[in-house]
């Protein structure tokens, strides 16, 4: 099972998941103002690869992403382009879903937007305010950052060094320059809530502790995000639950950031790519391609040639997967057991999806070679083991969509005869069938469905 590295503790720990487990995976989501870009869709399907292969190893995971629809942002645009936030965000957040979606990501199961959880909020800070951890302003109430005994943990830094290091202005009214807003003070022309503790909005940081222990509850299985919201938000948020003696994530998950490395894709936009942009030129498969071959804690740099060479990759697989598509039904082999283990390891090693890619790649050749020897049960085995653990890792290689075809239903119950019989080899040889296909098998409350 899958050991991950936890930004916490600074190392890769075993999760300690068990197949039929529940799994709370909250990820930081959007603030919608802009259409997302190229970094964002990283942080997407490196969210996505972990739910799947989670999902694989049989752990349910409830999969939170919270949308931040109240920020400085999207009031500085609303009021930029005569427009209203809401109508800001709700541009913004329908062009996020609909990038994803063109990614092959898993909506979440969850997407709470922070406007919804405003009574939540208030509430919370009004728990911090009683319980002494926190304290008003005239611009709002900060949270008293001195009552978090191991403030700077995820930076892995303590309090006093980062006090010392701290270059960050502030009101004479704050007490310390890490203390942070749970709530600002209601401006003239900006969205307000009402509250007890006195007219205002929510602090980005407060949003999405009160939606994590409101949706997933107390010490909830993984927090993720991008590796810039480390700190302060992630500390921040942590240092909320502490305060309010509420055990929160038990492993922090941080996915490297991405640097785009040609002034040409870069525009007139700086290093700003957006992801229609993207998907004018490119397959959006490859952008997934390129996220898999690389470790998602390291710096991904994107460039043209990079997403040529990865397009290039998914057309070998596309013409493997013609190869075999009319193929009857194989028996994996020893090399398709051989295969399964490695990918399997390299995955549960910390998500080490480049050696799972490699090991694919060089099975899919392998496949070629044993077609080409005229090998049919052999390379149709081994070439639907690699297409179907590609889908695992959400990169679909076979054509076609929409309902499933009488094909893929024959398949699926022959599939479910064989489970029923017990031949959990020939029903996985189906499966993998399907997923060649581009189905993938979900089986839930005694049923299987097909899905894309
Ligand atoms: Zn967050």
């Amino acid at each position: 099972m899958l050991a991950l590295h936890d930004t916490a503790s600074g190392r890769v720990v075993p999760l300690g998941l068990v197949p039929g487990e529940e799994a709370g995976l909250y990820v930081c989501g959007p603030t919608v103002y802009a259409p997302p870009h190229l970094g964002h869709g990283r942080l997407v399907l490196v969210f996505d690869v972990l739910r799947r292969w989670l999902e694989h190893r049989g752990v349910r995971v409830r999969h939170v992403e919270n949308v931040t629809d109240v920020d400085d942002k999207i009031i500085d645009r609303a009021l930029r382009e005569g427009r209203s936030p809401g109508a800001v965000a709700e541009e913004a957040e329908a062009q996020w879903w609909a990038a994803a979606d063109r990614l092959g990501a898993l909506r979440p199961d969850e997407a709470p937007r922070a406007t919804q959880w405003i009574p939540a909020m208030v509430a919370l800070v009004e728990q911090l305010l009683a319980r002494g951890a926190a304290y008003a302003t005239s611009d709002g109430v900060y949270l008293d950052t001195t009552v978090v005994p191991d403030y700077g943990l995820l930076k892995h830094q303590d309090l006093g060094e980062l006090r010392a290091g701290a270059r960050v202005a502030r009101s004479d009214e704050k007490r310390s320059d890490f203390d942070f807003a749970l709530w600002k003070a209601a401006k003239e022309g900006e969205p307000s809530w009402d509250a007890p503790f006195g007219a205002g909005r929510p602090g980005w940081h407060t949003e999405c502790v009160v939606m994590a222990l409101g949706l997933l509850g107390e010490d909830f299985a993984l927090h993720g995000g991008g590796a810039d919201l480390v700190f302060p938000h992630h500390e921040n948020e942590r240092a909320q639950a502490v305060a309010l003696g509420r055990p929160f994530a038990r492993c922090w998950v941080h996915s490297g950031l991405l640097t785009v490395g040609d002034e040409k894709m870069s525009k007139s936009l700086g290093n700003f790519v957006t992801l229609d942009e993207l998907f004018s030129e490119t397959d959006p498969r490859a952008l997934r391609l390129l996220v898999l071959r690389a470790h998602y804690r390291s710096p991904l740099e994107v460039r043209p040639e990079l997403l040529e060479d990865a397009a290039r990759a998914l057309e070998r697989l596309e013409s493997l997967a013609r190869r075999v598509a009319d193929a009857p039904p194989a028996s994996a082999t020893a090399e398709v057991h051989a295969l399964e283990a490695t990918v399997d390891a390299a995955m549960d090693d910390d998500l080490d999806s480049p050696r799972a890619a490699a090991a694919l790649f060089s099975a899919a050749r392998q496949a070629n070679a044993l077609l080409d020897a005229g090998d049919v049960t052999g390379g149709t085995a081994l070439a639907r083991s690699v297409l179907a653990q590609f889908a695992v890792l959400g990169l679909v290689v076979a054509s076609g969509g929409g309902e499933p075809d009488a094909e893929a239903l024959d398949l699926l119950g022959r599939r479910e005869a064989a489970r029923a019989a017990g031949d959990y080899a020939a029903a996985d040889a189906l499966r993998d069938a399907l997923a060649a296909r581009g189905w993938r098998v979900e089986d839930a409350a005694g049923r299987s469905r097909l899905r894309r």
